[in-house]
């Protein structure tokens, strides 16, 4: 698991955000320390999270305008046990406003320097486009999770993001990675989800998650009382798969920290704040989640 994740996908509706908050509380569950950021000026995961967007003081418009620091706009949320870096509908301001800056892709990378030591993990929430903020986000990321709804266009919509990453590679962010391709909504009794999925599985190999979001009514329901699905009904199969997607993060994570350990530590800080604290339960994959099963 790499330290700064943007979740991103250009198309609307796919899950991002639902998969923002709840790994942010899933990953908080196991101990960590955990910071989401809504780079959307939509405010669904400041919404989702119980803070009313409307009444934002310091947010990431100043942020990422510079006129606050990031520090001075950090909320706790309860209950979640993670730090929200909230945004709004301002944030469309910020993007016009950014056009005529200088290093405006840099902003939010900047932003976060000071922070970024004091979690094992930030989570970052991007708008449904290919604009100047997910541009930012993808910057500032060490990696990138691509939730997915396996329907007809969503392999379209893959090849422009996957080309963008190789651009911000091949320019300002060489080390950006794509952390896996999620499968969001999944509802195995639909033939072309189950096709989709094949193919995912063809073109992206070990990149795909094994574990699979189904369709949940939980899930759906979770942000309207402003609150992870873990912490609306934590036995549901939506809050299970997500406790899953969790743990293959953090058992990947080791398996990568088990390799590292035997070769020589040259970066200094790959694996820094990323091994598993001792004193941290970690998340078993339940039973039945991380294979596509019948939605509730
Ligand atoms: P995005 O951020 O990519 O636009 P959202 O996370 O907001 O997508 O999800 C779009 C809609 O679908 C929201 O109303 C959300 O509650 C719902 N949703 C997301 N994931 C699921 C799921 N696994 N099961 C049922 N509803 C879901
Ligand atoms: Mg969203």
């Amino acid at each position: 698991m790499k330290r700064v994740i943007a979740v991103a996908n250009q198309k609307g509706g796919v899950g991002k955000t639902t998969t923002a908050v709840n790994l942010a509380a899933s990953l908080a569950a196991t101990q960590r320390r955990v910071l989401l950021i809504d780079c959307d000026p939509q405010g669904n995961a400041t919404m989702g999270c119980g803070v009313d967007k409307r009444r934002l003081g310091a947010s990431m418009i100043d942020v990422l305008l510079g006129d606050a620091e990031a520090a001075a706009a950090l909320l706790p949320v309860n209950p979640g046990g993670f730090t929200l870096l909230p945004g709004n509908q301002d944030l469309v301001a910020a993007e016009v406003q950014l056009m005529s800056k200088i290093g405006r892709e840099l902003k939010l990378r900047q932003a976060l320097k000071p922070i970024r030591g004091l979690y094992d993990v930030l989570i970052i929430d991007c708008p449904p486009a290919l604009n100047l903020l997910t541009l930012n986000a993808l910057v500032a990321a060490d990696s990138v999770l691509v939730p997915m709804q396996c329907e007809y266009y969503a392999l379209e919509g893959l090849s422009a993001l996957m080309s963008t990453i190789e651009q911000i590679r091949a320019s300002v962010n060489a080390d950006l990675e794509l952390e896996g391709i999620l499968r969001t909504m999944f509802d195995p009794r639909n033939n072309l989800s189950n096709e989709v999925s094949a193919q995912l599985l063809m073109h992206f190999g070990d990149k795909v998650f094994r574990t699979v979001i189904p369709r949940n009514v939980r899930l759906a329901e979770a942000p309207s009382f402003g609150k992870a699905v873990l912490y609306h009904d934590r036995e549901s199969r939506g809050a299970l798969a997500y406790l899953a997607l969790a743990g293959e993060l953090i058992r990947r994570e080791e398996e990568a920290a088990a390799i590292g350990a035997d070769m020589p530590d040259v970066s200094g800080e790959s694996f820094v704040g990323s091994v598993t604290r001792a004193d941290s339960p970690s998340v078993s994959e339940p039973e039945g989640v991380s294979e596509p099963t019948l939605a509730d």
